[in-house]
């Protein structure tokens, strides 16, 4: 018998998980759970993490998790308990295969069958946001070689043990050259170490329009936390209903089973939500916890209701679907079914377990890092750029201006009259190639920047390692 925690979650959170509960019992799943209270009602009590101590203790104690979705607050002042308990519980790897099932579920798309292996812990969802001007907010985009390395290997490990063919990444670093640079670098590292399997790299964008069109070119798919995030929701949709996605979040000593849909509020409390999503994630868990008998018992028995067109109303089609039911009488039908096989929907493939054995990081040897330069951040309310110049040129204490830009363009030297600036400036010194700037010239300089009354609200050192620049130009430079 295994303990597992479970939490019901917000909006149709209760439904979907009494239904998938009821399912797991008539299965006979060997699980005994303790059930937390998170979300919504803590953070009305004016807890903003939306989690307590106690829940924190029995979600450890316990190692595996079964989630129902949680409604995040929108707007400042609450931190998203999805993303916190993510990263909190290190579950770096979140597994989402979005499969479609013609000619049962209606679908664009009957060849489908992709799985998208999605970075959990880092990027934007790193959450480092500032206002630093007036008219300038930022969010930090945070890629690390750990998390890179973690999250490629675990898709070429997952395609490896699920017989997968091909392994895709997905980037955007033709214009974020360092974050999705260094993702792209070390995928090429990475796949090179696994030869029997193809490998291909698209730009986000255009990735996501052929995922979206022609989603059977794509078998296992490797991405950063937010476009893993935004393209699962779209794989998931067109396999006929997002709704019908489960997910996995696996970590080295917990995990985190769920649904991929949030909680749904519009159609919260009225029984139409279909519990497949959260019924498929309870299915990966049984398998990571090594009862892979009572996975497959379960996925039959919800193929066979699904081969049998007993749909919810996301999915139910007039002509494909035979009888249109609730979230209970969904529930029903699968446990009238347990013990059948489906005809055509493949017999689940869940001998092995989602628990991957990676090897822990070690830190690369120490590459030789020169300070070269600082970007100093100001927010400056001018309009003549000239002005701001130079006055900064005065502050030179044996760095130079090399460049003034604005929102990442360069205005200084030689702008254009056509950019439209806002009131927060980079302004970047630099030493020349064969030179190195002695650190204290960092605090030098941001003491001659206040005495000469200019707002600095922030500074960025500019170095290299190894000779290569670890500092992107200015656009325009
Ligand atoms: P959502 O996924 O909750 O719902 C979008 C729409 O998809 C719904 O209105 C519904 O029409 C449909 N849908 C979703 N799940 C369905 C199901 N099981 N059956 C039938 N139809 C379904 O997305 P949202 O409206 O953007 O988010 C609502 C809340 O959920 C937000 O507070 C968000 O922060 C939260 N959320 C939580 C999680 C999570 O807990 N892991 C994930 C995503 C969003």
């Amino acid at each position: 018998m295994q303990r597992i925690t479970i939490a019901k979650g917000d909006g149709i959170g209760p439904e979907i998980m009494d239904a998938t509960l009821r399912i797991l019992k008539a299965a006979n799943a060997r699980i005994e759970w303790d059930e937390i209270n998170i979300g919504e009602k803590l953070y009305l009590t004016g807890n903003t993490s939306g989690i307590d101590k106690q829940a924190w203790e029995k979600i450890i104690g316990n190692k595996v998790f079964l989630k129902a979705p949680i409604t995040t607050p929108q707007g400042g002042g609450y931190k998203s308990l999805n993303v916190t308990m993510r990263k909190t519980l290190g579950l770096y790897a979140n597994i989402r295969p979005c499969k479609s099932f013609h000619p049962f579920v209606a679908t664009k798309h009957p060849e489908m069958d992709v799985v998208i292996i999605r970075e959990n812990e880092e990027d934007l969802y790193a959450g480092i946001e500032h206002r630093q001007t007036e008219e300038v907010v930022q969010c930090l985009k945070l890629i690390s070689r750990p998390g890179c390395e973690k999250i490629i290997r675990y898709a070429f490990e997952y395609a490896k043990l699920y017989k997968r063919k091909k392994v895709s990444c997905f980037v955007k670093d033709n214009i974020m050259k360092l974050t999705d640079g260094l993702f792209h670098k070390i995928f090429k590292e990475i796949a090179a170490e696994y030869p029997d399997i193809e490998t291909d790299n698209w730009i986000i964008d255009i990735g996501a329009a052929r995922l979206a069109d022609t989603p059977e070119i794509f078998d296992v798919i490797v991405t950063s936390n937010l476009y893993g995030d935004v393209i699962s929701d779209i794989a998931a949709q067109i396999t006929g209903s997002v709704g019908l996605a489960g997910s996995a979040n696996i970590g080295q000593k917990c995990a985190m089973f769920e649904a991929i849909h949030g909680s749904a509020p519009p159609i919260a409390g009225q029984n139409v939500a279909n519990p497949s999503g959260l019924l498929r994630a309870a299915v990966m868990m049984l398998s990571h916890i090594g009862q892979q008998d009572i996975a497959e018992v379960v996925k039959n028995a919800w193929a066979c209701a699904i081969e049998e067109g007993i749909h919810t109303a996301d999915i139910y089609k007039e002509g494909i679907s035979n009888q249109l039911v609730g979230t209970k009488e969904f529930a029903q039908a699968v446990i009238d079914r347990i013990g059948k096989q489906p005809s055509i929907i493949p017999v689940a493939d869940y001998e092995k377990d989602v628990q991957l054995l990676i090897p822990t990081y070690t830190r690369k040897k120490a590459a030789k890092k020169v300070l070269k330069g600082v970007d100093m951040f100001v927010d400056w309310k001018g309009l003549e750029i000239n002005e701001l110049a130079e006055s900064l040129q005065k502050l030179n204490n044996g760095i130079e201006l090399t460049m003034i830009t604005n929102r990442g363009v360069k205005v200084w030297p030689n702008g254009f009259d056509e950019t439209f600036c806002t009131d927060h400036w980079r302004c970047r010194y630099e030493v020349a190639d064969d030179k190195a700037v002695p650190k204290s010239y960092i605090p030098e300089l941001l003491t001659r920047a206040i005495g000469a009354k200019i707002d600095v609200i922030k500074t960025e050192n500019l170095y290299e390692f190894d000779g290569e620049k670890g500092f992107s130009l200015g656009q325009g430079q």
